[in-house]
């Protein structure tokens, strides 16, 4: 059967040869389509073949520049595989924070401001002028700046450490971050040629930054140190394996600094809540002293259904509820006697509690 289909298939072209027709392939109804992105053929629709095809160059151009600080190489000289793996290697929700902190779309005070949300971009912490993701990574702020250096040398010492980090690259990684921390100079020279670390720290110092370091951002050099140093002690681990590593630990302690970031700045509210259930309590406490004596009848239940002790030991919803319908109340008696507004009137009287107190709406 085979032989006799292909005998045909030979004398039809053939045949179509010697009359000198156009020969075209034809697609059959069940089979895929292929097409062609910037000349690359592609057999299915992946879209992430396809954007990259489509927008891979330019994506990388535009980072380029929008990074706080800007590479002095073009994006593609970055070590790119194992920060890729270490990104999905996180958690969903981690991976989605940092796509965020990273691209600076984060609600760090320079976003807020952008956005007309506040006022300023100033950092709440120190007083530099603008807090963007990288100023979040180098604070003057004490507090933060020694948070950040236990990070690094207990977390980030321990990891280097499991994997078997060449010594000296170890302690010019832990040393070099501690110092970028605190706002001093990196020195090339001040650290060893050996498998070739000082050019790793010259094109980190020189190119990327410190800045994308912290992010996962690496120079190749970092990796060539690590398998230099791998291959003399005749070991059989893999230079990618302790990148990807080191940068998955350096994208934890990232979370981590913007986590205790906004403990500190969201301390102040803390304190508000704690004030204003203090200020709730102080309301319910002075409406138990003066009594419900005066107030209508139907008002009554307000003392009758409710005693201070639960009424203190209750959610705030529910003090908020009782002390507005309390004003109700209150306000109720002080109406003219054919005002007197009904029940389901007074009801509606809503009063809400923010900084300045209570107020009608
Ligand atoms: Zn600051």
């Amino acid at each position: 059967m085979n032989e006799k289909m292909d005998t045909l298939a030979k004398k039809f072209i053939k045949k179509q040869i010697e009359n000198n027709k156009e020969r075209y392939t034809v697609r059959l109804w069940y089979k895929k389509w292929a097409f062609y992105v910037n000349g690359n053929k592609l057999a299915n629709v992946n879209k992430n073949a396809i954007y990259e095809y489509l927008y891979g160059v330019e994506t990388l151009q535009y980072w380029e520049n929008h990074h706080d600080e800007p590479m002095n190489l073009p994006s593609n000289s970055v070590d790119w595989e194992p920060a890729r793996i270490a990104l999905n290697r996180l958690s969903i929700g981690l991976r989605r924070f940092f796509w965020k902190f990273s691209s600076g779309h984060i609600g760090n005070r320079h976003m807020l401001c952008h956005r007309n949300e506040i006022e300023t971009p100033e950092c709440l912490l120190c007083d530099h002028h603008e807090e963007r993701s990288s100023h979040v990574l180098q604070c003057k702020n004490v507090k933060t700046r020694l948070h950040c250096e236990n990070l690094v040398k207990t977390k980030l010492a321990t990891i280097l450490e499991e994997q078997k980090t060449e010594p000296n690259l170890q302690r010019a990684i832990i040393r070099i971050i501690c110092k970028v921390r605190r706002g001093d100079n990196i020195n090339p020279n001040d650290y060893l040629r050996d498998h070739g670390l000082r050019d790793a720290i010259r094109e980190q110092e020189e190119n990327l930054k410190w800045y994308h370091f912290m992010m996962g951002r690496w120079s190749p050099k970092w990796r060539t140190v690590q398998e230099r140093y791998l291959t003399s002690i005749k070991s059989k681990r893999s230079s990618l394996r302790w990148c990807t590593a080191i940068i998955h630990k350096l994208m934890l302690i990232v979370w981590d600094i913007w986590q205790y970031r906004n403990q500190l700045v969201f301390a102040d509210d803390g304190q508000l809540q704690v004030e204003e259930r203090n200020r709730i309590n102080i309301l319910i406490n002075q409406e138990f002293i003066i009594g419900g004596e005066h107030l209508l009848e139907e008002d009554q239940f307000l003392f009758e259904d409710f005693d201070l002790d639960s009424l203190l030991r209750s959610d705030a919803e529910t003090k908020k509820n009782w002390i507005a319908r309390m004003n109700a109340a209150r306000h109720a008696i002080d109406l003219p006697e054919e005002a007197q507004p009904t029940e389901e009137e007074t009801g509606m009287t809503q009063l809400t509690f923010d900084h300045f107190g209570w107020t009608d709406t």
